[in-house]
């Protein structure tokens, strides 16, 4: 299986990407390192974004402590880091090439509007949202620059429309080859948040073309929205990097670690008197 290509001839690029929305934990060591680790193996660079276009929950002691935690276990990375808040103008111009075709509306809805309006045994997301049920499809679509200017509403992406302009597409996922892409599945996604001019989707998928990064390592929660980035990138005319989605570390109740389970954060482990290499250690040995 391939992992790094013996005839490609430009250097690979990893990327590392948290949001800093809370403390390290060692599911995160174990997603750092995977990219730190490849990026190595294949004579690569390793790039450090910071995630933090959700203004309201990202937090300066968080970002410092991604510094200081991952320089603890003794990664390093190239600077100056992309911080997301500062290019909101970088996905704006994204969200105007896509505004052209007419593929953006406005939407006012909140997620209680949806949940009302959307049939309660009707399609849900991959993640099990209910799928927007369209309201604000058809109305009016004043320009984006005046929507965003006047802030408190969203976004939408018209899924339909978007899929007439695409043709079938597919990425390339370490140990599965050629996936079928499946956009539709995710219906109008939010490509601009009413409280702030980007999403998740947006952004990624805008930085990683702009960083040049070939290969993206993430967790396989990720694996399904990979489909809406493969869409963006076509829409948007931008190359797709391979994917490799990762299994997630699980606790000793077989959950998930996540930052809201109050799994141990990678500073209490070190309090606690773990060393770096143990650390690695631990965030390799899971089960995987
Ligand atoms: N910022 C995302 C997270 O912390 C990762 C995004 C990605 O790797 O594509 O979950």
């Amino acid at each position: 299986m391939r992992t790094c290509s013996s005839i490609s001839i430009s250097r690979r690029v990893f990327r590392f990407a948290p949001s800093p929305n809370g403390f390290l934990h060692l599911g995160h060591v174990f997603s750092a390192l995977r990219n730190y680790e490849l990026a190595q193996e294949c004579g690569g660079r390793f790039l450090l974004r910071i995630e933090d276009i959700d203004l309201s929950r990202a937090r300066p002691e968080f970002e410092a402590a991604i510094y200081e935690d991952l320089a603890w276990l003794g990664l390093d990375w190239e600077r100056p880091v992309r911080k997301q808040s500062e290019h909101f103008a970088d996905y704006f111009r994204a969200l105007e090439r896509l505004e052209a075709p007419g593929l953006l509306y406005p939407c006012v809805c909140t997620r209680a509007d949806i949940a009302r309006a959307a049939p309660k045994d009707g399609p849900r997301d991959p993640d099990g949202a209910p799928l927007y049920p369209g309201t604000c499809r058809n109305k009016p679509r004043p320009p984006i620059r005046e929507v965003l200017r006047t802030g408190g509403v969203a976004l939408r992406l018209d899924m339909g429309k978007a899929l007439k302009l695409a043709p079938p597409l597919a990425w390339r996922e370490f140990g599965l080859g050629d996936v079928a892409a499946r956009p539709e599945q995710w219906g109008d996604v939010v490509l601009a948040r009413k409280d702030t001019p980007a999403s998740y989707h947006l952004a990624v998928v805008v930085d990683d073309a702009l960083q040049g990064v070939t290969d993206v390592v993430r967790g396989k929660d990720l694996f399904h929205a990979t489909s809406v980035h493969r869409l963006l990138q076509q829409l948007l005319g931008l190359p797709a990097p391979d994917y490799r989605h990762h299994e997630l570390l699980l606790d000793a109740r077989g959950e998930k670690l996540s930052k809201s389970r109050e799994s141990k954060t990678l500073r209490e482990l070190r309090a606690e008197g773990v060393a770096p290499l143990e650390a690695r250690a631990l965030a390799g040995r899971a089960t995987l």
